[in-house]
């Protein structure tokens, strides 16, 4: 049985508020231990932890800092296996899925080894008489990440590599559903080298949240989890004077036009529809044929797919997906099933009340499709966050594109057609920040930036790549003059370039 605490100050400490939150094995409903949940004592404790130890990180030159990190990349491959298996335990993904979860963090780790010349500033030699001028990136202090529970490898990771690199000192909150991993990934930095108090990970829930929004040390916080809870952090964050940025929840459609290779799409949106049980923020839970004949066949081949999916234990490699991550969620996506049915959306496939012989205390839910789904419908407006697609029928492609563009949610999108004037018009005009041209889960690689727009993000800055640089670091202007004896006489005019 697991029993989660929390690393403060290099190593694991018990948890002392008394508080706790039990986790249990998806695939079979098992209780498998429990986390601590830590109060602002905690908290506190943890940041004291962080600024002391973050001036000699900051110190310590950008080329070691690089080597801990790259120390780090050989740990983690060399744990990959029990990293996997721990993860998919606790989260319910197929151990292939969870390998894929660790290994896209590792990208963003690789790509912030190259720290040395990714926080260079800029310099102008001569920029008026003897003056130079040249700016330069300080990390901002101690900075805080919370996280949620469906990517418990990348998310950390994608958070933690760009904090850590640029000189901060980081407070990691991740989620209490599944926090084996990034426990394990702070005892492997340790491992690498990083500094005692650089790294801490505070396991908690709401409570740790909000000592995190409030604590006057903490100067960043990078969120990421459902719309609700973004926005209050990007609110109560902001309003105690941190930069914040919050990514939130999403619907992702994606509009297959008439001239699309049908094949082609019919896997993308079984893959990217169901696919870690649909728990992907890039997940597409809308499909929008355009064209009554495209519509008729696109359902017609897609649900023998659907009801055909393998849906097994977390260790099952021959599985497609899953369980779903806890009892309580999938009871709620089971109910936004119910509440189509009741406004009038037609279930092609209807995988409520799948069971897995030997399993049947798992939190299990087969594949579901819905045809006829408008925009009216709850299924369609809310994120399900579940094996459950939806399809949308446009009449043309004006219609296709307005179904995203007003929708709350700009996360992600797709288009699957074979015209090229068609896809450029959509990427163009789709208000929507990820944006795939026959690739469903347009997810960008670790040297780009990640993030949806609309409410599915509140803030400014993107995820990783060069924005990660920009949101851990603040910028610092230096104006010099050398040799620094010309004598000009007192200045009362604003000196210009004339
Ligand atoms: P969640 O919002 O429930 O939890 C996220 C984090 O917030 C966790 O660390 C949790 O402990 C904390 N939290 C939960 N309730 C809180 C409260 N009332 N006050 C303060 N903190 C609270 O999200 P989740 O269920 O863990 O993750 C799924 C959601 O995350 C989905 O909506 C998904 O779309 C979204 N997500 C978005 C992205 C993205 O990049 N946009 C990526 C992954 C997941």
């Amino acid at each position: 049985m697991a029993d989660y605490g929390h690393f403060i100050g290099g190593k694991i400490v018990v948890g002392t508020s008394g508080r706790f939150a039990e986790l249990v094995n998806p695939s079979t409903g098992a209780p498998q231990g429990r986390v601590a949940l830590a109060s602002r004592a905690e908290l506190n404790q943890a940041v004291e932890n962080a600024r002391a130890a973050q001036p000699g990180w900051a110190a310590t030159n950008p080329q070691r800092r690089a080597r801990v990190l790259l120390k780090f990349l050989d740990l983690i491959a060399r744990d990959m296996g029990a990293l996997s298996s721990l993860l998919s335990s606790e989260h319910g993904k197929t151990i292939p899925d969870a390998v894929g979860d660790i290994q896209r963090g590792v990208e963003a780790v690789e790509f912030y080894c190259g720290i040395p010349h990714l926080m260079k500033g800029e310099f102008t030699e001569g920029a008026g008489p003897a003056i130079d001028m040249y700016s330069m990136r300080q990390p901002l202090g101690v900075v805080a990440s919370i996280t949620p529970f469906n990517f418990p490898g990348m998310i950390p990771l994608q958070k933690l590599a760009p904090a850590i690199a640029c000189g901060n000192a980081c407070i990691l909150k991740p989620s209490e559903r599944d926090p084996g991993v990034p426990m394990r990934l702070a005892e492997l930095l340790m491992e690498a080298g990083l500094p005692a108090g650089v790294l801490n990970v505070v396991n908690g829930d709401k409570e740790a949240v909000d000592a995190i929004l409030d604590h006057p040390t903490i100067k960043a916080v990078g969120f990421i989890g459902s719309t609700p809870i973004a926005e209050y952090v990007f609110t109560r964050g902001t309003a105690n004077g941190k930069r914040v940025q919050a990514f939130g929840g999403a619907k992702n459609h994606m509009i297959i036009m008439p001239d699309a290779d049908l094949d082609q799409a019919v896997d993308a949106l079984v893959g990217a529809g169901y696919g870690s049980a649909g728990e992907r923020c890039m997940a597409i839970s809308v499909a929008v044929p355009v064209g009554q004949k495209i519509a008729d066949a696109l359902v017609e081949k897609l649900a023998p797919r659907v009801e055909s999916l393998k849906i097994g234990p977390a260790n099952d490699p021959s599985a497609d997906f899953g369980p779903m991550v806890t009892r309580a969620h999938r009871d709620k996506v089971r109910g936004y099933v119910d509440q189509g049915v009741k406004e009038g959306a037609k279930l092609v496939v209807d995988g409520r009340d799948f069971r897995l012989q030997g399993y049947e205390g798992g939190f299990y839910m087969g594949g579901c499709l819905f045809d006829h789904v408008t925009s009216d419908m709850t299924i369609y407006k809310e994120e399900i966050f579940g094996p459950v697609l939806s399809v949308v029928r446009a009449k043309d492609y004006d219609e296709a594109l307005r179904l995203p563009n007003e929708h709350e949610y700009g996360n992600g999108v797709a288009i699957f057609t074979r015209d090229g004037d068609t896809a450029r018009d959509f990427t163009s005009k789709v208000d929507v920040g990820m944006v795939g041209v026959n690739v469903p889960i347009p997810v960008p690689l670790a040297y780009y930036t990640f993030g949806g727009w609309k409410r599915s993000s509140f803030g400014d800055l993107n995820n990783h790549g060069p924005d990660g640089i920009r949101f851990y670091t603040k910028t610092k202007t230096v104006t010099s003059r050398w040799p620094s004896g010309t004598k000009e006489g007192a200045e009362f005019v604003i000196p210009t370039m004339k």
